[in-house]
């Protein structure tokens, strides 16, 4: 049942507009050459897979990058009809629907390529994969010492095209780890001249995720892998001090005060009673809590914008409830929008800020934001 009625005022924009110039922007920086695949993993980190993903395939992308089979399936149900690799692989029993909705996946183990040829050679069908090889990240991936037996095997499946290899970085991110990152392009191009030997010749070569792409052009070869640059989250997943591409958030997070209140000096908020007043303060309650995605850790250290002014957190934050000491801001009342995430009169909070505060990534307060926050989409400056 979703009426229509008056909604609690919590919610996320998702600015497609922004989204599209991220990146047009990132492929200017990048070049022409390259195929660029955009990852939308994990509900497109955050910002709604679906509606992100129609509008790249309009702008051009070439490919999607998403973790499980579920949300393969999730683009194919809107009518997204670009290649899409599911970066995580399949697991056992989603062979024939992965090969017949034309979802491609990694694979990192013999068995999966051996299930998938059955099931494909009982379809009629020659699967597509793409091979994960192992050069440093030590998560998925066959290591590089077992590709040639691999390799070996793969030639002689007979229902499977291995149509790329891909690696994943561990630490482009860093300028200080390019010896690691440098060591892991070396290792991967052994892999690719051990799958020649074999006489398999993909046709995408593929390391770089976001960081790569730009701090590595070495890295880009014929496909890149882009998720946070798309995102406009630049600012914690790039290296410092390098050329980077123009970007802007796409994510703003906004709700509106629910009650204020005037409390006496001396007087506690919250949980845990781990904010106490030390002067006569007023207190604004806003209708988010850990459970929307603003995280507990951030009590008493975060801040939101209220007409313009940053105000400090006061207290726990809880499961649906923030408390805000709104003192210092003249005026504030019943309705006033709080801006978590976004910029209001030339304020601003980033993704990147909070996940500072918190010893974490952007990506990970993005991804954060649960269902309870309704994502709202603007393009050309149209809510739709
Ligand atoms: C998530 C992911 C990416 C995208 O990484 P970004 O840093 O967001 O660009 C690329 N490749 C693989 C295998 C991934 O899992």
């Amino acid at each position: 049942m979703s009426q229509d009625y008056p909604k609690r005022p919590t919610a996320a924009f998702i600015d497609l507009d922004a989204l599209a110039f991220n990146f047009q922007s990132a492929k200017q920086f990048i070049g022409p050459d390259p195929a660029y695949m955009a990852v939308v993993k994990a509900d497109a980190y955050g910002h709604g897979a679906v509606r992100c993903a129609q509008r790249l395939e309009r702008e051009g992308v070439d490919w999607f990058g998403v973790a499980t089979l579920e949300e393969g399936t999730a683009l194919r149900d809107a009518e997204i009809r670009n290649p899409i690799l599911l970066l995580g692989g399949i697991w056992p029993g989603q062979e024939s629907l992965a090969v017949s909705l034309d979802l491609t996946p990694a694979v990192f183990r013999l068995d999966q390529a051996e299930l998938l040829d059955d099931v494909a050679r009982k379809m009629d069908r020659i699967a597509k994969i793409h091979v994960k090889i192992d050069t440093g990240m030590g998560r998925l991936g066959i290591r590089i010492e077992d590709v040639s037996r691999l390799a070996g095997h793969l030639s002689a499946l007979t229902n499977i095209e291995v149509e790329g290899l891909m690696t994943h970085f561990a630490a482009a991110d860093s300028l200080s780890e390019s010896d690691f990152t440098q060591l892991q392009m070396a290792r991967f191009a052994e892999a690719v001249a051990v799958f020649a030997s074999y006489r398999i010749d993909p046709k995408y070569i593929t390391l770089a995720n976001s960081p790569g792409a730009v701090a590595y052009p070495e890295s880009r070869s014929n496909l890149v892998r882009l998720g946070g640059v798309l995102y406009g989250l630049g600012g914690d997943i790039l290296p410092d001090g390098i050329d980077k591409p123009d970007l802007r958030p796409i994510m703003a997070v906004t709700s509106e005060i629910t009650l204020v209140k005037s409390i006496p000096i001396g007087e506690s908020i919250g949980y845990g009673r781990t904010f106490t007043a030390e002067r006569d303060s007023i207190i604004a309650t806003v209708p988010i809590g850990y459970h929307d995605g603003l995280p507990r850790s951030l009590s008493n250290q975060g801040r939101v914008i209220i007409n313009g002014e940053f105000a400090p957190l006061a207290g726990r934050i809880s499961m649906d409830w923030t408390t805000v000491d709104v003192t210092d801001i003249p005026g504030v009342t019943v309705g006033d929008r709080v801006t978590i995430i976004g910029s209001d009169g030339g304020s601003e909070i980033r993704a990147e800020e909070i996940a500072g505060m918190l010893g974490t990534i952007s990506y990970e307060i993005t991804c954060g934001f649960s269902s309870r926050v309704p994502r709202t989409f603007l393009e050309s400056g149209a809510d739709l």
